[in-house]
């Protein structure tokens, strides 16, 4: 595909020691060729010179030097976008890198759009819908194990499970529908039992794709936890000491956390997001409670809820008011008894944590068993899973339409049921097809495209 010449700032917009621009169309060549002065050779020519080197030089602007820079030759087609490009190393200085910009348009280049690059490599070929968005992904992980969902994506990991299993409906869809042109002699080239086999085995693979998104979004976007409980229990102590510094207020005096406070921290390559909320109280304060409605709301958006329970001013019956709580329904909840530095027998508790597997005795303050709590919640998070090289899924994009391709293939699974017709047939499986490849980008609209690449930072 041909498109016109595009450039951008590819490095952070601020001071750095070096700065990087990326140029690419089929006038990046003639546009930097105009503005570079080998520091060697005169006849100097993009063209001819070697793809995939640096050439060292000065850009030259109305005849006043603006940098000495390194340029970095890519010939199409074996370039990120698939485009002949050229990359300016110039030093990091903000003047520099807006001028050098400003000269490339002024010299016929365009402001590359946000992901601009990215799209390009899609639409040239060098890579699917997927892997695209694996690029965004990669560059926003926060954590290892982001990071290596990411690469697996990246190196086509999504692309290569889908492509089999739509090459293998794809055969069955035209079969079926030869079968329509041959509709007036009753022939049957598609055995319907392997088609019920084959969807079968799809819809069995779709599914586990969906199970995994659950896992993959934690991962992706953090594991959210609740730290909650009543005022002056711990919770901000509890926050510090998970978190290692001073972020929260931390006060005698009840209700001071006022509005909920997130931070993340990451155990063993997996992000958790925590989120430290005003205490759980009836209050007649506006302020507080407005705080207090947070709460619930922050709740309802968390994976794990950490209760903590105040260990000096203590009820056993407190714990199954917090176990029947409506507010926990559904979530992975454990109960903390904070503060057993101050309780004189710490065995007092040790009866509890036998009787309530998700009970922990901790002090926030001596960040005393932060760490067997740190280990509970890496169990709850289901990291384990990650360590087996399945395809995880973190993209909701992706999710809809494995959704979409799942009610696709039940519908498949029913009309083979109740021997619907042939045209029918035809007409579910063309649709879960679509659907399967709406994720690679084998069907996409300027719309998806649009939105997908939007979200990207300017000059990827
Ligand atoms: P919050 O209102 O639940 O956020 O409670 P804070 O974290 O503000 O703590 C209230 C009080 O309890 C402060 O004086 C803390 O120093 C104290 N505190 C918190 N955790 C512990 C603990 O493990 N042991 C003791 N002895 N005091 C604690």
């Amino acid at each position: 595909m041909i498109f016109n010449t595009i450039a951008a700032i590819a490095t952070p917009q601020s001071i750095g020691a070096i700065a990087v621009i990326r140029v690419s169309g089929t006038k990046s060549f003639e546009i930097c060729e105009g503005i570079f002065k080998h520091n060697r050779n005169v006849n100097f020519k993009l063209n001819e010179a070697k793809s995939h080197k640096a050439y060292y030089g000065n850009i030259i602007y109305e005849n006043e030097i603006i940098d000495e820079v390194l340029l970095t030759l890519f010939k199409a087609p074996h370039s990120f976008t698939g485009e002949d490009t050229v990359e300016i190393s110039c030093h990091g200085s903000v003047y520099i890198q807006q001028r050098i910009l400003q000269i490339l348009i002024e010299k016929g280049a365009q402001i590359a759009k946000p992901g601009e690059f990215t799209q390009r490599s899609f639409l040239n070929g060098k890579m699917d819908l997927s892997q695209a968005e694996a690029v965004a992904d990669l560059i926003s992980s926060q954590s290892s194990a982001s990071h290596k969902i990411a690469i697996n994506q990246l190196r086509g990991g999504i692309s290569n499970e889908l492509s089999a299993l739509r090459e293998k409906l794809i055969n069955f869809a035209s079969l079926i529908e030869l079968e329509l042109d041959f509709s007036e002699e009753d022939v049957e080239f598609a055995n319907r039992d392997d088609l019920k086999n084959l969807v079968i085995s799809i819809n069995s693979k779709v599914t586990s794709l969906l199970q995994s998104f659950s896992l993959g979004n934690s991962i992706k976007n953090g594991v959210p936890v609740v730290i909650a409980g009543k005022p002056n229990v711990g919770k901000s102590t509890l926050l510090n000491a998970l978190l290692n510094d001073d972020k929260a207020i931390v006060s005698e005096i009840a209700g001071t956390t006022r509005d909920a406070i997130e931070d993340t921290f990451i155990i063993e390559g997996i992000l958790f997001r925590l989120i430290d909320t005003a205490g759980i109280r009836n209050t007649t304060d506006v302020v507080e409670s407005i705080g207090i409605e947070r709460t619930f709301e922050k709740i309802n958006t968390s994976q794990i809820v950490l209760h903590l329970l105040d260990a000096t001013n203590f009820e056993e019956q407190e714990i199954d008011k917090v176990l029947i709580d409506e507010r926990y329904h559904g979530k992975q909840l454990f109960i903390i008894i904070n503060k057993i530095d101050t309780v004189e027998l710490e065995k007092t508790f040790e009866k509890f944590t036998i009787k309530y597997p998700n009970l922990i005795c901790i002090s926030a303050k001596e960040k005393r068993y932060i760490e067997q709590l740190y280990k509970k919640l890496l169990e709850t998070a289901g990291v384990d899973e990650l360590s087996s090289n399945q395809t995880i899924i973190t993209n909701s994009r992706h999710f809809e339409a494995l959704l979409n391709t799942q009610n696709d293939l039940n519908s498949v699974l029913n009309g083979l049921q109740n021997n619907i017709t042939g045209d029918f047939l035809a007409m579910d499986i063309r649709r879960a097809l679509q659907h399967l490849g709406s994720i690679t980008g084998e069907v996409s609209t300027e719309d998806l495209l649009g939105n997908i690449f939007s979200r990207f930072c300017i000059g990827k």
